[in-house]
This record gives structure tokens, sequence and C-alpha cells, in this order.
């Protein structure tokens, strides 16, 4: 691979060493070779190697690739057209319990669910995923095939969940379960750092903190700690699952995670929402924004699923400013991480009552900095000399980047992935004019599209409060004409 050359972009967000944040720079050239960024500054022909690709950068912003921290790759894109407005009235209008159990797509149609939903994520200008998914036959070659700089988290549990009448949540335990899928999550998770494209990390899950025994959260976050990998769950991401929490343990999802001792620098939250000072859970404390703060647990903030049903995180801006650390997943369809970060700083804007509580610039360093921090890595998020190669060009010319005074505020609140037009991981072209070139998207929509199908006729023997289709439980938006 030979080095190559932006030359003259006309914005470059480039990572200012001494003062610890993102600039502006204009007119000037990014040099890399191999992996690594090697050079950002103006005129860097004359110090290039004589065998160097020129790539031109007029028109176009040079910005680090955003980190994703939260997603589920080979769940979400077949909830399409049937999650978007389901939520169990009886449950608070959780949609996790009655109705997300009832989508299930196959082994067939995984693979293709993840190829589908990378091409996303790359096309919205993700270049590292954390892709926490029940483990399929095929699944790590996936992630690598799709040439992202991937995380597989592979989840484990002790316990399912499920209703049988919309209202009361039950668990069907397994100690020895729990405890033999984390065995099988840990090896795949050894695998995924092995693997030869040494872009592939491994991420240690147990998937939400009421699903698993207090010795499998424990157990776990050794586990991750001996292999030096982060630690992810679900915790305070519903009121069902709140209220479960206060009732099991007198105290909520966070102090309990608290009293285990698996709040740490190496832990991400997702979703951090149900707090004991959120408006919606009434609880007579006041410490679970300071326990986060203090412990240096990363919020895994994903808004878009959750404000489908009129949730949200209140609000992130008074999480930034208690000292908690931040970072941004997509976690539900769209794989559209330039959207997720509009939808955070309008979200925090409505839950404040306020234009002034979330920055763009937090935003872009939630979605960079912040993400990379979480992964305990400061070779990604941010371009710099020595970082990873791992970097997005945006086409300045695309309408909807006009007019672009802050090409950064025009791409988040404008154009998104409109304007993504070139994409590099570790030095290698995986997007260009707007394409995954690793991945036939084409194919991977259609294989989707049938897989939700097979799924959609085993939807009444998969809901358990009435066995009703899935017309039923998520009617169309009209109906057909006679
Ligand atoms: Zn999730």
């Amino acid at each position: 691979m030979k080095p190559v050359l932006i030359q003259n972009a006309d914005w470059i967000v480039a990572w200012d060493e001494s003062a610890g944040c993102h600039r502006y720079v204009r007119n000037a050239d990014v040099l890399f070779e191999k992996d690594r960024v090697s050079a950002i500054g103006p005129a860097l022909g004359q110090a290039a190697p004589a065998e160097v690709d020129i790539v031109d950068g007029r028109n176009f912003m040079v910005m680090p690739g955003l980190v994703d921290i939260h997603s589920h790759l080979s769940h979400e894109p077949i909830n399409k057209g049937y999650t978007d407005e389901t939520g169990s009235p009886g449950l608070y209008n959780s949609n996790l319990y009655e109705f997300m159990p009832t989508m299930i797509g196959d082994d067939e149609a995984a693979p293709w669910q993840t190829r589908l939903a990378c091409a996303e994520l790359l096309m919205s200008g993700v270049t590292t995923i954390v892709d926490m998914a029940r483990p399929y036959p095929g699944w790590v070659d996936a992630l690598a095939e799709s040439g992202l700089r991937a995380y597989a988290a592979p989840m484990f549990r002790s316990a399912r969940w499920f209703t049988r009448n919309g209202h009361v949540v039950e668990y069907d335990w397994s100690e020895d379960r729990g405890f033999g899928a984390m065995s099988e999550a840990l090896d795949l998770a050894d695998t995924a750092e092995r693997h030869p494209s040494g872009r592939l990390s491994g991420m240690v899950v147990p998937a939400q903190i009421d699903t698993c025994t207090p010795d499998l959260l424990r157990e776990s976050y050794k586990e991750a700690a001996s292999r030096g990998m982060r630690w992810q769950t679900h915790a305070a991401q519903s009121l069902p699952e709140f209220h479960e929490i206060t009732r099991r343990h007198g105290v909520t999802p966070i102090q309990w995670l608290g009293e285990l001792g698996v709040l740490g620098e190496s832990s991400l939250i997702g979703h951090s929402i149900f707090v004991d000072d959120h408006p919606n859970t009434h609880w007579h404390t006041v410490t679970d924004i300071r326990l986060l703060a203090e412990t240096g647990a990363t919020v895994a903030h994903c808004p878009t699923v959750f404000m489908r049903r009129g949730m949200a995180l209140c609000d992130v801006g008074r999480y930034l400013r208690a000292g908690v650390k931040v970072a941004i997943g997509t976690d539900t369809y769209p794989h559209n991480m330039i959207e997720e970060m509009r939808h955070v700083g309008y979200v925090a804007r409505l839950m404040a009552n306020s234009p002034h509580t979330v920055s763009t610039r937090e935003i872009f360093n939630a979605a960079t900095i912040g993400g990379a921090a979480s992964l305990g890595r400061s070779d990604i998020g941010r371009l710099a000399p020595g970082a990873k190669a791992d970097l997005v060009m945006v086409d300045m010319t695309h309408p909807s980047m006009q007019p672009s005074r802050d090409p950064i505020r025009s791409l988040v609140y404008a154009a998104a992935d409109r304007a993504v037009h070139t994409v590099f991981v570790d030095g290698e072209k995986v997007v260009e004019g707007g394409r995954a070139l690793r991945l036939d998207i084409d194919r991977a929509a259609s294989e989707v599209t049938a897989g939700q199908l097979r799924a959609e006729r085993a939807v009444p023997e998969r809901d358990l409060v009435a066995q009703r289709g899935a017309a039923e439980v998520s009617p169309l938006t009209f109906q057909f004409a006679d």
C-alpha cells in the first residue's frame, strides 16, 4: 500500500495535542502511510515520499472517523417498519419485553443484517463499531469482511425475560446457562483479538443488569479486567427494569452496579437513562449521576431508539457538566451515526428546555474522542500524527452541506450521510462516492427483506400475550385499498 497524500483539503478537523481538542485547519494536507497518519499541515508534498498516491482534497472536509460504541448489527436491521411505534402500555411503553422478542431473525439472515448495518455505518462516517450480538456462525468473519474497525461483543445472560400479559415481566433463570454462555463469549472475544486483520477486538458483555445474576456480573467484570478488555451492559434502560432492581435490591440500577463493584474506567453503561433523579423515577436519592462521574464509567448514549417511544435521558448536557463520560451508539436502525448525533443534541435541548445544554463541539467529541476513551484508546477518534488512518472525506459541494460556514454543523444538522464521500479505515479506502466498497449493500438489503418475511411468519408463536400476527402487533401505516 503506497502512502496517501490528501492534498489541499478545504477543511480538516485536526487534533491539537497541546490544547487537547479538535481544531479546524483550512487549506492543508493529510499524509498517511499504511495504517497511520504521518503528518497534517500545509504543502506536505515536498516532505512526502516519492511514491505516493495523491487524492485531491479540494472541495472536501477531512475529519476523524466516528466511533459507535453500542450497536446490535445482526438483530436490528430486521426491525425496520415493525418496532417503530410499538411499546407496551402496561410496561411504561417499553418495547423490550412484549414486542422485541416477537421479531427475531434467523441465522441465515444474521450475516446479511450485519453487512447491511456495517455498510450504513461506514456510509455515515463510522470507522469503529462495537457490535453487541447474539453470536451466530460466521459473525467474526462478517465483521472483518466489512472493513470496519470492530469490537466483537457477544452477549450472554443468566435469564430470558418475557411477559405473558403485557404488564408483568418474568424471568426464566438458569445460572449454569449464564456461565456457560459467558465462557463461549469469552472464547469468541479472544478469537476476535487474534484476528489476522488486526482491526478486531473483543468486549465482555453481560447483556442486561436484570437478566444476569450478581455473580455473573462480578465474574464477567473480572474476566474483562484480566484480559484488558472493556465491559458493557444495559442498565437503567427501562422503568420496568428500574422497578425490578429497586424491588430486588432496594437501590437503583446504577447504585446496584456500584455496589457490585462493576462501575469503573473500563465500564460502559447503556443507557443510564432511568437514574434516581430522572423525572419519571421518583426515587428518594440524588446520587446516580455523581456515582457515574466518580467511578469513571462511560454512558453509552443512544437517543434514537428511546425517543421513538417518548423516552429520553435527562439530559446529556447535565451529565457532562457533572463530569460523566459520554459516548454515542446507534443501537437501533437506521445505522446512521450522524443522524444519531443530531438526535443527541435535539433530545437534550428538549429535555433541558434550552439550546445551551449541549454544544455541537461536545456532541462531536462524544462521537470521536469520547468513544475512543471509552475503549481505552487515544489512537482513534482524532486526526494527528501517529493516530490510526481512520478518516472521512465529506463532500463540501453537496447542496445539503451549503452554506458551509461551519461544516460540522452543516453535516450534523443538515447533510448527515448524504455528504459522506470517502472513508478510510486503517489506511484502506472502504467507502468511495458514498458506497461501501467491500459490501454488496443491494444484496444485503434484499436478503434482510427476505429474512424479515420469514421472521414475520413466526410472530404469532413468539407473541406470548395474545398470539397476534405481525399485522396486528404492528399495523401498517395505511390499510390496503379494497
Ligand atoms: Zn442495546
